[in-house]
């Protein structure tokens, strides 16, 4: 499983594994000892700290936007959105928000309430850069659009 975490996925219990990255506006937001220690553990383990490219996050708060929830997104929430994006990863949280911008994205979301992680399948392909999502639509990163992928 390939996966950013967002902030709440530290401060839960919740078992993971896989490939896992973060944001570093995430890492900002992780203050008491409690997740900072699960930060540190995870880090040993190969968590890795990742910052999305400028444009993807332009695009992603383009497409915020759009669906009217750029309000309603936190600098953090970009930031998880657009790395989610660039490395074709699912996001750990449980913000209503940034879980509905995942959707609307094609991004899948790994419950932090649920027990295990939803097995996902990606669907559709960018026809300009090849990334793979979970619905049809317009590439956030790259302005193409998805359409369903030939097997
Ligand atoms: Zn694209």
């Amino acid at each position: 499983m390939k996966a950013v975490l967002d902030s709440p996925a530290f401060f839960s219990s919740i078992g993971l594994s896989g490939e896992l990255y973060t944001t570093p506006l995430v890492v900002a937001e992780l203050k008491d000892l409690r997740s900072k220690v699960r930060f540190d553990l995870l880090c040993e383990s190969g968590l890795r700290v990742q910052e999305p490219g400028r444009e993807t996050r332009a695009r992603v708060r383009e497409a915020a936007t759009r669906c009217g929830e750029g309000e309603v997104l936190s600098e953090t929430d970009l930031e998880v959105l657009a790395l989610s994006l660039e490395l074709q990863a699912g996001i750990v949280t449980d913000d209503y928000a940034l879980q509905n911008a995942a959707y609307r994205m094609g991004i899948p979301v790994i419950p932090l309430h649920q027990k295990g992680a939803r097995r996902f399948t990606w669907r559709y392909r960018c026809t300009g850069c090849g990334r793979l999502y979970e619905a049809p639509g317009e590439c956030p990163v790259c302005g193409a659009p998805i359409k369903r992928r030939l097997k």
